[in-house]
């Protein structure tokens, strides 16, 4: 099937141009002016802004956690995602303590296969790394396509690991080309606070903000920046929420060291003023917690400075009902909240309309740089001759409020419920299918592809 979008204005992380958009089958075949050609489905894009699909490198779907799972699933997540223009997500596996990675990765088939509308890939998040663990990194590089392994500094006793894992996890993910993703923020120190605000009887969500201040944050960093320093790993730290985190980054520039950063969509535009609303405040119960304005500011400016080159969402959503298994103690909140669906809308709204960020800068960080620093471009996150034909089709002009009563995520709140956004996505394509139009989703769960991982270089 051939597609011809007309007359939009494309854009890409370094091009900007009005033009016309052939697409053959899978893949676009030609960009140009007056294209002469005639297709099986014509698309009037006059007057709006075609972007490459969006690309979300951190969700988790129908993730196990406390006895229950976070509440969209692979279908939900990923229709939800389209409707927002984000045509691929990376969601992460989780290793057992004990078990094998190759486990995990059974385990988390099971519920991924067959079941994805849109895109998908995924983090291998390392949780037990020892000498049969060592002997299966090779295989994920390259026989899996998964090179990207997730580590956490936190979660101590269920996911934490320790530095002298985490230095030799990365000199053996070095060694075959793949990339180290951290949740850095210092495990010891948020287990002793957690326990500290308990023992005093302060159970409310606020205090789940107090037991992880930004200290946890910027000593962990910077302690995972010098790690991957020593070891020479390519390092990505995941939601990166602020000032003192961000400067540690920044100090490791001075020695010509990169490190990836993402931030997500909620610590660009909330703060921590949300957590003093009582147990309302369990909505934004997240980790990282939110922060304050200063850090908003500070994480917006990084992107400009090329400091952050990601933005992303964390999505793991937990109904009301699963929420409040914390009511009576904030340290029994599931983390996480929805936001999948509403990224690419809300950073065109609060990032490009309102002046923050250019339209270039937009794609990069919404779509191309995920694709970049994770093995997948030019397949993903830019419109080119041969790249997958994933394609987002925006109203700039078009104004709408989100609200949980019209999205699509399986969840029951919504974390910017009546926000008004200006710019609505209006159709999407998926490797050349029209995934959505007039509010319609046209494919079905499956037609999501497992996306196979090229190496990474550490570099963008
Ligand atoms: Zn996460």
């Amino acid at each position: 099937m051939s597609i011809l979008i007309k007359n939009g204005r494309i854009i890409t992380a370094d091009a900007d141009q009005v033009a016309d958009l052939y697409i053959n089958d899978e893949t676009v075949q030609a960009i140009g002016k007056d294209l002469p050609w005639k297709a099986d489905k014509e698309i009037d894009a006059t007057g709006k802004l075609v972007f490459p699909g969006g690309i979300d490198p951190h969700v988790h779907l129908d993730m196990p956690f406390m006895g229950t799972f976070s509440s969209d699933n692979y279908e939900t997540g990923t229709r939800a995602a389209l409707f927002g223009g984000t045509t691929m997500v990376i969601d992460f596996i989780l290793q057992k303590q004990g078990n094998s990675l190759h486990a995990a990765l059974e385990e988390w088939r099971s519920r991924s296969d067959n079941n994805c509308v849109g895109d998908y890939s995924f983090h291998m998040a390392v949780t037990d790394f020892n000498e049969n663990t060592r002997k299966e990194i090779k295989d994920f590089t390259d026989k899996e396509g998964i090179t990207s392994f997730k580590t956490f500094m936190a979660y101590k006793g269920a996911l934490m690991i320790d530095d002298r894992q985490m230095v030799g996890l990365m000199e053996e993910v070095k060694k075959w080309g793949g990339l180290i993703n951290v949740h850095a923020t210092n495990g010891d120190m948020i287990d002793y606070l957690i326990a500290k605000h308990k023992d005093e009887g302060k159970l409310s969500p606020l205090y789940h903000y107090l037991s992880q201040p930004e200290v946890t944050e910027a000593e962990a960093s910077e302690r995972f920046a010098d790690m991957a320093y020593y070891t020479g790993c390519p390092g990505y730290i995941v939601h990166l929420t602020c000032e003192g985190a961000l400067n540690a980054v920044r100090n490791a520039t001075r020695r010509n060291q990169k490190v990836f950063v993402e931030t997500c969509i909620q610590y660009l535009l909330l703060d921590a003023t949300l957590y003093e609303k009582d147990f309302d405040g369990a909505k934004w119960v997240m980790s990282p917690p939110l922060r304050q304005t200063k850090d908003q500011e500070t994480l917006w400016a990084g992107i400009n400075q090329g400091l952050v080159q990601v933005v992303a969402t964390d999505h793991c959503p937990f109904k009301w009902e699963q929420k409040k298994m914390g009511e009576k103690d904030f340290s029994k909140i599931p983390n996480g909240h929805p936001a999948i669906e509403h990224r690419m809308e809300l950073l065109y709204s609060e990032g490009v309309n309102k002046g923050r960020i250019t339209l270039n800068k937009y794609v990069e960080i919404a779509c191309t740089n995920p694709a970049k620093i994770f093995g997948m471009f030019p397949r993903k996150g830019t419109i080119a001759v041969g790249s997958d034909a994933d394609i987002v089709i925006i109203d700039p002009n078009e104004k709408h409020r989100i609200s949980s009563k019209t999205h699509h995520m399986n969840v029951d709140y919504s974390a910017y419920e009546g926000r008004e956004l200006t710019g609505k996505v209006k159709t999407v394509l998926l490797r050349g299918k029209v995934a959505i139009e007039n509010n319609h989703c046209h494919i079905d769960k499956g037609y999501g592809k497992f996306i196979k991982r090229n190496k990474v270089e550490g570099k963008i």
